[in-house]
């Protein structure tokens, strides 16, 4: 599934660049590319660790290689997000959950940025909601859920004028775009959900 994610976050560059150039310094699409190049080279023959050593793995790569804010805002998501995943050997929907859930938590730490802020917070924060909200189902319904969640996030930062980062400088110049970070988290869940989607139809 990581693999999946870093193939089509590589694919994904040019609708991330496009989305910073909008309010910030364009830079995010090749920063995230970059970054998930670097994961795939990382988890490429590690097969056979836990979910959480996976997950560390994936934020340990965006943290040396994507630079920028977002180098330590996805790289703390992940990292964060496997912290209670250590033993884990399955993502099910319970453990989509947790990682999500202290992802944003270790985000929010590190970053201090609030809903309404138009930040990823704003993607990831209803995604959480709905993750813990379909905890028992079987992981190929709740992944297209929380999926949906984050997309509705990410739309709902349009309207916004940003309170944190390089758009805050833009002021009003940044309404009626997407926040950047949250179309990268949007993505991550859709592509995600896309993964288990057609591994579903392969079975
Ligand atoms: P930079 O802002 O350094 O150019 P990027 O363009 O790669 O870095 O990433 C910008 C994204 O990082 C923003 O769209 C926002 O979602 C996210 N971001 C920036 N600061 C924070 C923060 N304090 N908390 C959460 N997310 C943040
Ligand atoms: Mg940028």
């Amino acid at each position: 599934m990581l693999l999946h994610v870093s193939k089509r976050m590589m694919e994904s560059k040019d609708v991330l660049t496009q989305a910073d150039k909008a309010i910030g310094d364009g830079d995010h699409g090749v920063g995230m590319a970059r970054g998930f190049e670097a994961v795939a080279q990382k988890l490429a023959g590690d097969a056979s660790a836990s979910v959480g050593d996976l997950l560390a793995a994936v934020g340990a790569a965006l943290m040396a290689s994507v630079g920028g804010a977002s180098g330590a805002v996805f790289g703390t998501l992940f990292r964060g997000g496997a912290k209670n995943l250590k033993g884990a050997a399955v993502l099910d929907s319970h453990a989509l959950s947790l990682l999500l859930l202290d992802g944003l938590a270790a985000v929010q730490q590190r970053g201090k940025a609030k809903v309404g802020d138009k930040t990823m917070v704003d993607a990831l924060t209803p995604a959480v909601s709905r993750a813990k909200e379909m905890e028992g189902a079987p992981i190929h319904e709740s992944l297209p859920a929380v999926a949906g969640a984050a997309r509705a996030g990410m739309e709902a930062t349009k309207p916004l004028v940003a309170s944190v980062g390089k758009a805050k400088t833009l002021g009003e110049r940044a309404v009626g775009h997407p926040d950047p970070g949250a179309v990268s988290v949007s993505l991550i869940l859709q592509f995600m959900a896309e993964f288990v989607a057609n591994k579903g139809d392969a079975a």
